[in-house]
């Protein structure tokens, strides 16, 4: 019998891809106005917690959950006005399902393509499964390069497509037609990430009808759910029922699952929310507009995305100031000095405007 291995590091055993990566950093954040991860920053009506506190009572959780989620599955197609031909499949948030489709393609050489820069999982979960990574640079305004993407498109044969629309952290909705070519032109799967549905102007999931090779996901973490984790991606049950085989069995749990049947029946609540926010990022665009050094991006999304000189220095005056946002100088070239805000109550976005004109007076005094 051969003994075990004297001396095992992580470093002989694991996979070079998985050693050079970096952790999806969070940031601790307590005591601190969160604007970092573009949560809801709203809590629930009290009569709809109280409901909720019935239901998780009484929810079984002593036995597994309904693997299926039949009930929870025919409220998020209502709520999503589906089409009836299309089906979901549900994710222990988006994030998850990233991953089963990677897993469900990668087979060896096999490409992920995607933007940059955009939602960093997309590159990691290639990497965690074994797939190609390639990311086309977006031009200088954050717009899809469409030639480049079609030439990357033809070069590489990429077997899984994301676009994140809007996308994240640039907040911009890209041409939908530059989408549809895109969709036209790729020879496997293009999903578009609609994370930040509820807070844009534009949708494909209308479009699943139209082209056999498109899939829509979608998250309710930035409705109000983040905590919750859940996730959907729509789209033909000829690709969902294959995808269903790689979904682990009780990836949603008896609480989640309770949980979100009640929040969708009171859907309205949740957009009503949503409508808050959109008409607060208007106002928050306005004041980052008007702040001297800063350049604001149009946000179709629940953050905004702007750049101003010294942001790193700028970001740790905020901290100081107990707000927190994102950070995203040295993620990217294109990123430099560029600072990601969620967007909060009126209050907090009141709180973030000036502990940011602080920040920039603290630091326009240096070289
Ligand atoms: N897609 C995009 C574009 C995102 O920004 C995020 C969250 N930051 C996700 C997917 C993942 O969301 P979740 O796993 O919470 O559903």
């Amino acid at each position: 019998m051969s003994s075990a291995p004297k001396n095992l590091t992580p470093e002989r055993l694991l996979r070079q891809e998985i050693l050079s990566l970096h952790a999806y950093h969070v940031q601790p954040s307590p005591g601190m106005i969160k604007l970092d991860a573009m949560e809801n920053p709203y809590q629930l009506p009290q009569l709809l917690r109280e409901k909720i506190a019935l239901a998780v009572a009484n929810a079984e959780i002593n036995r597994y959950p309904d693997a299926a989620a039949l009930r929870l599955k025919a409220l998020i197609k209502s709520a999503s006005g589906l089409p009836p031909e299309m089906d979901v499949l549900l994710g222990n948030g988006s994030d998850e399902i990233i991953q089963l489709l990677a897993l469900a393609v990668a087979k060896p050489g096999a490409v992920l393509l995607s933007v940059e820069p955009s939602f960093v999982m997309y590159k990691m979960i290639a990497a965690f499964s074994g797939m190609n990574y390639v990311g086309v640079s977006l031009t200088e305004d954050f717009s899809l390069d469409l030639p480049a993407m079609l030439d990357a498109i033809k070069r590489h044969q990429p077997a899984l497509v994301f676009l994140a629309y809007p996308n994240n952290p640039t907040g911009n909705l890209f041409d939908a037609a530059a989408i549809a070519e895109i969709i036209a032109a790729a020879p496997g799967l293009v999903v578009v990430d609609e994370a930040y549905y509820a807070f844009a102007s534009d949708s494909f999931l209308p479009q699943l009808d139209h082209y056999s090779n498109l899939l829509v996901m979608r998250t309710f973490s930035k409705l109000g759910m983040a905590g919750l984790r859940l996730g959907f991606l729509a789209g033909r049950k000829s690709w969902l029922a294959q995808l269903e085989k790689l979904r682990l069995p009780y990836n949603v749990g008896v609480l989640t699952q309770a949980v979100a049947e009640i929040l969708l029946q009171h859907h309205d609540v949740l957009l009503q929310q949503a409508e808050q926010i959109k008409q607060d990022r208007a106002w928050l665009y306005e004041r980052l507009v008007g702040t001297v050094d800063v350049r604001a991006y149009p946000s179709e999304a629940n953050f905004i995305l702007f750049h101003l000189p010294r942001a790193g220095k700028v970001f740790g005056g905020l901290k100081q100031r107990g707000v927190l946002i994102k950070n995203l100088d040295g993620g990217h070239p294109a990123l430099t000095d560029c600072l990601r805000v969620t967007v909060g109550t009126a209050e907090q976005n009141e709180q973030f405007i000036r502990a940011l004109q602080e920040s920039i007076h603290q630091f326009s005094q240096e070289k």
